[in-house]
């Protein structure tokens, strides 16, 4: 129930909207429930041409205090009763017509906007995400969250809105038909609903279940699409295009199988109601008989009667199967709102001011680590380091030693478990995030270029950056030359994820965005480790163009890199095992001494 009060609640901006086509949709309803009402006459008075001209009465209750006829309503002057009706006939379904045409594309309209919005901020919250959140739900998985259980939403959103309105003023019309018509009979008639429709409430809680299994099945389907779609080019080297297509076909079994149990279920109630319809009308006519034969009823009354209790089953169907897409909505909305609700541990301070310009130093301050939800132990433990401003300081330490980890505390990727990241000796987490992260560049092994132009990847850092700015940015990265060598120059394309650059030249475009972003810190996380050596040159060239005037912190393997660094930090395990210049620790003849033999031994061979 809360759900759905959230759900209606994105609606409420369009409340104008809503209440207009509540409106229109009493008058369809109305229009709905005149059809009974007319065809009475047309069996009492039509048919039996000898009955006179006399005026039509309309049901309206004695309290009301007034009578009406149906000449009266109608705006044509008409006498003969057969024109009369068939007047009034073709007037209510072109009224019931356009009320109903306005009313639902109005409803739509409201619906489909506030499930835009959700859609909007569903995606403004995960893109807001930190860096835990995407390792705990992969890519496909959201994708088909926000397309698909919105579209979920959304079609039960608009179409529920519109139907349920709709069917409620019809049944309501049907209804007062029918009391108006004989309240005893109405109340023997529709005293067999309640057994209608609790077995088909019962049901709601099994479509729900059944929607939300048959909604992550859908998205384990997304999740191989885009996983071997990404991976496209691993999957033909190793010849796996019919595992991919075994694990395809698996998923799409199992939704199928899912989606067929809740279509089973969901079909139930419509045959239900209809057959205890048509027990019901069996029962009226055989009452009804006896009734035309004491003449206690005249052929019109009853014709009028079944007919609107005909057409008030038709409404009751279509709410227990629109409570059905409610309950499917709920099913799928139950993800969505897991992800608006879901707290985000590193975010602003309520009031937290923004991080002043940075002057004095960093400090990583008795941290220790480890990965929210893993308990593998430590990735940094007790760990003090302190870089000072204009300092290159670079990591180096074998595989897993906790280089990156350290890093990424840094811009708040991740918050230490204990201890504390300052600077200027305040703790990071006392400033506002955007603030801290517009301080920090960084530049990792892994470039990710969108599916854009050159320009528009640079420009990324900085969207009101001139071009002036763009192109020295690119000079200074070494990349402007192979730029204007490709086709389009600045406004090339270059493929998703930069599919259409070598690795030097996506590495020199990243660099260049960083270049442009002119943050004071500067994070190089092996960012020539995946480079051939012609290619590192060009790219070690650019990296020292970033590097100067700012604060380094320069995770590499290669010796090239980190000597020039003004201190160089040996990792181990999480902790910090050696520190000083390339001189000190070759002396010293510790991990450092022996990483630099592997290497000076590599670049002999
Ligand atoms: P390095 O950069 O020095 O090679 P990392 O900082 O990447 O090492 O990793 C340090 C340790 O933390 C490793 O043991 C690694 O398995 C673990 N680790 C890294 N990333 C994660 C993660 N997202 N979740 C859990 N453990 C991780
Ligand atoms: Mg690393």
């Amino acid at each position: 129930m809360r759900e759905l009060l959230r759900l209606f609640a994105y609606a409420r901006r369009y409340g104008w909207a809503l209440a207009l086509s509540v409106v229109l949709m009493m008058i369809a309803g109305v229009c709905h429930a005149m059809l009974p009402i007319l065809l009475g006459p047309v069996f009492d008075r039509v048919l039996k041409p000898s009955t006179p001209d006399a005026p039509i009465p309309l049901p309206i209750p004695k309290w009301a205090g007034f009578q009406l006829t149906l000449d009266q309503i109608v705006p044509f002057n008409i006498h003969n009763v057969w024109t009369l009706v068939a007047v009034s006939i073709l007037l209510v379904f072109l009224t019931k017509g356009i009320a109903d045409y306005l009313g639902n594309y109005l409803i739509s309209f409201a619906g489909l906007s506030a499930v835009t919005d959700l859609r909007q901020k569903t995606f403004e919250k995960v893109i807001g995400e930190e860096h835990e959140f995407f390792q705990a739900h992969s890519t496909g998985r959201l994708m088909s969250s926000i397309m698909s259980d919105i579209e979920k939403i959304q079609l039960a959103v608009s179409q529920m809105l519109a139907d349920w309105l709709r069917q409620s003023f019809a049944a309501l019309g049907m209804l007062y038909v029918l009391f108006q018509n004989d309240w005893r009979l109405a109340l023997v008639s529709i005293t067999v609903l309640p057994f209608v429709l609790l077995p088909t409430a019962r049901l709601g809680k099994r479509i729900r279940r059944t929607t939300r299994s048959a909604q992550d099945n859908a998205a384990e389907m997304s999740e191989i699409l885009q996983e071997s779609f990404s991976g496209h080019a691993v999957v033909k080297s190793f010849t796996g295009e019919a595992l991919e297509a075994a694990r395809f076909r698996a998923a799409a079994k199992k939704f199928k199988r899912s989606s067929l149990r809740y279509i089973a279920v969901q079909a139930l109630p419509s045959p239900i109601i209809e057959f205890f319809g048509a027990v019901t009308i069996v029962g009226l006519l055989t009452y009804a008989r006896s009734q035309i034969k004491a003449g206690a009823m005249t052929d019109g009354q009853f014709t009028s009667f079944v007919v609107a209790l005909l057409l008030l089953y038709e409404p009751v169907k279509r709410l227990t199967g629109i409570a059905n897409i409610f309950q499917q909505a709920m099913g799928a909305s139950q993800r969505v709102f897991e992800y608006l609700d879901r707290p985000q541990r590193i975010r602003d301070l309520p009031g937290a001011p923004p991080l002043p310009p940075f002057r004095h130093s960093i400090v990583f301050d008795n941290i220790s680590f480890t990965y929210p939800g893993h308990n593998n132990g430590f990735a940094i433990t007790n760990l003090t380091l302190e870089v000072k401003r204009g300092e290159v300081v670079a990591l180096v330490g074998p595989s897993g030693s906790g280089k990156t980890t350290l890093a990424s505390l840094l811009p708040r990727f991740y918050d230490p478990t204990e201890g504390a990241v300052r600077i200027d000796g305040r703790d990071v987490r006392e400033f506002g995030l955007g603030s801290l992260r517009r301080q920090i560049a960084l530049v990792s092994q892994e470039t990710f270029l969108f599916n854009d132009t050159v320009e528009a990847n640079i420009r990324y850092a900085r969207p009101d950056a001139s071009d002036a700015d763009v192109r020295e940015a690119a000079r200074n990265a070494l990349a402007e030359e192979f730029i204007l060598a490709l086709p389009g120059g600045y406004k090339s394309r270059i493929g998703e994820r930069g599919s259409k650059l070598s690795g030097g030249q996506r590495q020199r475009i990243s660099i260049a965005r960083a270049l442009l972003k002119d943050a004071p810190i500067l994070i190089l996380d092996e960012a020539t480790s995946q480079l051939d050596t012609e290619s590192e040159v060009l790219v070690q060239k650019a990296l020292a163009n970033l590097m100067t005037n700012r604060t380094v912190i320069v995770i590499a393997h290669r010796l090239s890199t980190i000597r020039r660094a003004d201190r160089i930090v040996v990792l181990d395990s999480g902790a910090i095992s050696e520190i000083g210049t390339h001189e000190e620790l070759v002396e010293q003849g510790g991990i450092y001494q022996r990483l630099h033999q592997l290497q000076s031994v590599d670049l002999e061979h």
